[in-house]
């Protein structure tokens, strides 16, 4: 997606550790109108998979799946990391390694809300190592859910997530792919 492309361009920082920061305009700033057009272009890659759910995992991917489902015109679901008073005790749980946080946390879902019939979208705005994304699987599973896909803003290639994602037999589709960011040089895929 060339607008998000051209965005990370101008506002994206490269920090330590393979961390790129857009938190000017994507996880933590909101630029609501390229949001929507996130999710409107989520919508044209997966509308005709019959989706019934999104599903996404607290906090950054909230509000770019927030925009998607509103074009799908189905409910956003999100993981939980904390076991608040909000929360059913009947829940799905999964455990994920924190790619920025580098710890290893829990991830809620009440089983209210994710059933056999639902056929899911999973949404998130980074993947790298893939950890976030399969645990979210990991939770349509338990709830015996089908995954129609996962649709990713900005995918480290480099970091390996996409081919675990891929190695399931899952379709994988990233607006912004990153080969590099070498020399805090970033370097996209389809750039020559
Ligand atoms: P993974 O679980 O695939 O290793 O990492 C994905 C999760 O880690 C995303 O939910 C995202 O919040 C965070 N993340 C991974 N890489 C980056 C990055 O370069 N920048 C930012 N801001 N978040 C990242």
């Amino acid at each position: 997606m060339q607008e998000l492309i051209d965005r990370i361009q101008k506002d994206g920082r490269v920090y330590p550790g393979n961390i790129l920061k857009v938190d000017s305009f994507l996880n933590h700033q909101i630029d609501p109108i390229l949001l929507d057009h996130i999710g409107e272009e989520f919508f044209r890659i997966f509308q005709h998979e019959g989706i019934t759910k999104i599903l996404t995992i607290e906090s950054s991917g909230i509000a770019i799946a927030c925009f998607a489902a509103k074009y799908f015109d189905v409910p956003l679901l999100f993981a939980k990391k904390t076991k608040s008073i909000n929360l059913s005790d009947d829940n799905y749980i999964a455990s994920v390694d924190s790619y920025t946080k580098k710890t290893t946390y829990q991830v809620f879902v009440s089983k209210d809300y994710l059933r056999k019939t639902d056929r899911v979208l999973i949404l998130d705005d980074f993947l790298a190592n893939g950890c976030a994304a399969l645990g979210l699987i990991d939770i349509c599973e338990q709830a015996f859910a089908q995954i129609a896909g996962v649709g990713i803003c900005i995918e480290k290639e480099f970091q390996h997530g996409g081919e675990k994602i891929r190695g399931k037999g899952i379709r994988l589709e990233s607006l912004a792919v990153i080969q590099d960011m070498k020399d805090g040089q970033i370097t996209f895929k389809n750039q020559l």
